[in-house]
């Protein structure tokens, strides 16, 4: 295996120009990161779904002020990183793309899955454009490449929810990635986006860059994948919603998985398939003070009995709340116990894993039922 690092910064670790600068100086503090992928800026994906929204309704009037305000806050930042200026034209170039497609949904007064995902493109191909300009310019002593991740991520035709193509994106690695990465070259490229095999931008689904980074990782054998976030790591519930909720140091892919597919909006669920697939460990933690450590989940599995985090999925009328922790199988009562610890709480066993316990609960009495899962949990630490 070799010594390279994929890393992965997120829309919060890339909203503005000082929050690039401090995603930069990750990069520049690991010689080892090979890939940098790259996530739309902070809500530029949901001002997208908007735009095609307005356009959609010939609402032109929304329209455009949507689109200024897209075009002016990623002109700030140019400004504010002070971008060359191949870059700006290259901007002007992007935007110019957002409006001809947004022309185009106003003509068809429709946005097809597959023209959203050519919008959705917009997103990461302007932060990923701002943010290899700037590793140029501060990590002088690599061959920085802006990458397109729709040369490499190769999917099926499923517009929004597209199917990585795993031995397609291996063999374009190979031929694309791999004479770069045995010299000195950086590549920034986009998450999310990917083409099918008739050259259509296809997307793999909303949150879907730490999936990229992952598929990245498994493509060129990677010794790490780094997901930059806001958070310093996994923690034991949503930080958001339970300030009491603390960092978890380790987790194994099956732990990881359940918690990400049971809600913990921290990681996309399929991220751990590639990275399992190829034994790759996975770093979760802060761009905002990397100093603090966060997360690495790995293959290897704690021994005995133990729950590690809550998480929660809202539904309209019935939520589900999740128990993650290992080896849950080998404590027969758990179920019982746990329901006895809700006391008051009115709530429904729905599932049990090895790695996960799920409990329904109604949609009124979601609060209460997470504070009390999580000190349920932490009594049991
Ligand atoms: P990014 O834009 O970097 O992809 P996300 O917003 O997708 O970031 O994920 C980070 C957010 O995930 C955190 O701000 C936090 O509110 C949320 N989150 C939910 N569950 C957890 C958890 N168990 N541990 C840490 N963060 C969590
Ligand atoms: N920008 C995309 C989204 O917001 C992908 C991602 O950030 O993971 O869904
Ligand atoms: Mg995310």
């Amino acid at each position: 295996m070799s010594n390279w690092v994929v890393a992965k910064f997120g829309g919060s670790s890339v909203k503005d120009a000082e929050a690039m600068l401090r995603s930069v100086k990750v990069i520049e503090s690991n010689s080892d990161i090979k890939i940098v992928v790259i996530s739309a800026t902070q809500n530029t994906t949901n001002q997208l779904e908007f735009i095609a929204q307005a356009a959609s309704k010939g609402d032109e009037k929304n329209l455009s002020l949507l689109i200024n305000e897209l075009v002016t806050r990623h002109t700030k930042i140019a400004e504010d990183l002070y971008s060359s200026e191949e870059v700006r034209k290259d901007l002007n170039y992007l935007y110019e793309e957002l409006r001809l497609i947004s022309d185009e949904i106003i003509s068809i007064k429709l946005c097809t899955p597959k023209i959203m995902d050519q919008l959705y493109s917009i997103g990461e191909r302007i932060s990923s454009l701002l943010m290899s300009d700037l590793v140029r310019l501060r990590v002088p002593e690599k061959n920085v490449v802006l990458l397109d991740a729709r040369n490499i991520i190769k999917t099926n035709s499923e517009y929004q929810k597209a199917e990585p193509q795993i031995d397609i994106i291996e063999e374009k690695a190979n031929e694309l990635l791999m004479p770069g990465l045995s010299n000195n070259t950086l590549f920034v490229t986009q998450g999310f986006i990917g083409k099918d095999l008739l050259g259509n931008t296809t997307t793999l689904g909303r949150e879907g860059s730490d999936y990229s980074a992952a598929l990245f990782g498994e493509a060129i054998d990677a010794s790490l994948v780094q997901i930059w976030t806001d958070v310093a790591g996994i923690a034991s519930s949503d930080p958001r919603k339970i300030p009491e909720a603390q960092f978890i140091k380790t987790l194994s892919y099956d732990e990881a998985t359940a918690l990400a597919s049971l809600g913990a909006k921290v990681l996309f669920p399929t991220t751990l398939l590639p990275t399992k697939r190829k034994n790759i460990p996975v770093f979760v933690g802060s761009s905002l003070n990397p100093e603090k450590g966060g997360t690495l989940i790995t293959n290897s599995q704690d021994e005995n009995f133990k729950l590690k985090a809550v998480t929660l999925i809202e539904k309209k009328e019935f939520s589900l709340i999740s128990f993650i922790g290992c080896h849950l199988n080998l404590a027969p009562n758990l179920v019982h116990e746990l329901k006895k610890e809700f006391k008051e709480i009115d709530v429904e066993f729905i599932d049990m894993t090895s790695v996960s316990l799920s409990y329904k609960v109604k949609a009124e009495d979601v609060a209460k039922s997470l504070i009390r899962a999580h000190q349920i949990l932490l009594l049991q630490h």
